[in-house]
C-alpha cells in the first residue's frame, strides 16, 4: 500500500501557503482513490502555526519547528523534508513548485534513493499513479507513472482548489532534525526597486500590456507615462497580475520608450510565462502566437485592440473591444475608483 506524505511550508504570515494547501487536496483525494495511507508534513517555525493548521480527517499531522525553518534555506529546508519523509516513511510525496521546495527536493529524493518529477499539473490514475505535465513550452501533454520509490512529485500552483477546513485539534508530532552547519545566513528580503510587486500568481486577473502602449497614438506622439500610469492604477483597483508582451519587454534594450516596471519577468508566452489565471485582459497587443502559448491556462480572454485583423479577434480571445485602450483603460479605472469609494 502507497503511503502518502503531502509536504507544506507556511508564510511569513504564519498560515500555509495557498500552494501548500492546493497540495493537501491533491494528496487528499490520491489517497482516498488508492486506499493509501496520508501523512502531512509541515515546515513552520513554532510548534503553535503546525498544531492550528486545517488538515485532513484521518491524516497523521508531523511537523518540523524552530527557529531555522523560518525562512527558506537550502540545508536546513532540505533537512527538514528530508526528516518529515523518513518519519512517514513516504513512497509518494507530493509537493508544491515553489522556490522553496523546488530547489530542495530533488536532493532530498536523491538522499532517500528516491526519483522526482516537476511542473506537474495533475495526478490521476485508478489504482496506480500517473502524473501529468506539459513538454515544450505547455504543447505536449505527457504522462508519467513510475515503479521506484519514494517518487517526489512537485505540483504546479493553481492547478488544485485550497484545502479548506476547520482547525482541527489533530495531534501533531514533532519530527526533530539534526541540521548539519549552517552557512547561509537569511539577512532579509528584499523587494523589487519600484517597491511595486506586480506578479501576483493567485490574482483572479491577468493584465496583460502589448507594445502599443509605447507606440505613436493618433496625435503622432507617445504617451509613455500617461500608459504606466493607466496601468499601475488598474492593477491597485483590481488586484491583477501584470503580464506583457515581448516586444514590449525588450524595448528597454533597443532604446526605445520603456514601462519601467516592467522587465522579462512579466513576458507571456512561448519563450516566456504560462500563469494561471480566472481571466485574462490583453491591451495594446498583435495577439500573435508565441505570445498567445502563454495564454493556455487563462481561463477567459479578452482584448483590447485598435487593429480589428488582429490575431485575437482571429480566434484567439472570447471577447475583443476593437477601441483604443488608453480611453477605455481611463473609463474603466474611473468606474472602479467610483465602486471603490
Ligand atoms: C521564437 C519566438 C518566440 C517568441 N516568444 C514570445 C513570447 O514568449 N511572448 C511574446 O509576447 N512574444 C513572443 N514572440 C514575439 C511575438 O511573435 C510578437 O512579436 C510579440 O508578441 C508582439 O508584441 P505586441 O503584440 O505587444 O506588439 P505589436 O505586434 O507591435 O502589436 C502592438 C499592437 O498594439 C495595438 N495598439 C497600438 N496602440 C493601441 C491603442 N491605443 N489601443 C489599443 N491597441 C493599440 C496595435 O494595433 C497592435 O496590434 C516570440 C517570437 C519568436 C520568433
Amino acid at each position: 500500500m502507497e503511503s502518502i506524505l503531502a509536504l507544506t511550508h507556511v508564510d511569513e504570515s504564519g498560515s500555509l501557503t495557498k500552494a501548500s494547501l492546493e497540495i493537501v487536496t491533491a494528496a487528499a483525494e490520491l489517497a482516498s482513490r488508492l486506499g493509501a495511507s496520508l501523512t502531512m508534513g509541515i515546515v513552520a517555525p513554532d510548534a503553535k502555526t503546525a498544531a492550528t493548521t486545517p488538515a485532513p480527517a484521518g491524516a497523521r499531522l508531523l511537523a518540523v519547528t524552530g527557529e531555522a525553518f523560518a525562512q527558506a534555506r537550502y540545508a536546513s529546508d532540505a533537512a527538514a523534508c528530508e526528516a518529515l519523509c523518513r518519519a512517514a516513511q513516504a513512497t509518494i510525496v507530493l509537493a508544491p513548485t515553489g522556490s522553496r521546495f523546488a530547489r530542495v527536493l530533488a536532493g532530498v529524493a536523491y538522499r532517500l534513493g528516491g526519483v522526482i518529477d516537476t511542473h506537474l499539473t495533475a495526478i490521476g490514475g485508478a489504482e496506480s499513479v500517473e502524473a501529468t505535465r506539459w513538454f515544450y513550452r505547455q504543447r505536449i501533454e505527457g504522462i508519467l507513472s513510475r515503479e521506484a520509490r519514494p517518487w517526489f512529485l512537485l505540483l504546479e500552483a493553481g492547478t488544485h482548489a485550497a484545502f479548506t477546513a476547520d482547525s482541527a485539534d489533530a495531534q501533531v508530532e514533532q519530527v526533530p532534525v539534526e541540521l548539519p552547519a549552517l552557512r547561509t545566513t537569511v539577512s532579509g528580503l528584499r523587494a523589487p526597486a519600484q517597491g511595486a510587486q506586480t506578479i501576483r500568481p493567485d490574482a483572479k486577473l491577468l493584465f496583460v500590456a502589448g507594445a502599443g502602449w509605447t507606440k505613436k497614438q493618433s496625435d503622432g506622439k507617445v504617451h509613455a507615462a500617461e500608459a504606466g500610469e493607466l496601468i499601475l492604477g488598474f492593477l491597485r483597483l483590481a488586484g491583477a497580475s501584470l503580464g506583457s508582451s515581448k516586444s514590449l519587454v525588450d524595448q528597454g534594450g533597443d532604446g526605445q520608450p520603456v514601462l519601467p516596471f516592467l522587465t522579462h519577468m512579466n513576458q507571456i508566452g512561448q519563450t516566456g510565462a504560462t500563469p494561471r489565471h480566472a481571466k485574462g485582459l490583453s491591451t495594446c497587443c498583435h495577439g500573435e502566437e508565441p505570445h498567445v502559448v502563454g495564454w493556455r491556462f487563462i481561463g477567459e480572454r479578452r482584448a483590447i485592440s485598435l487593429d480589428p485583423n488582429c490575431g485575437w479577434t482571429r480566434g484567439k480571445a472570447d471577447v475583443v473591444y476593437v477601441a483604443d485602450a488608453f480611453e477605455v483603460m481611463a473609463k474603466l479605472n474611473g468606474l472602479l475608483d467610483a465602486h471603490k469609494g
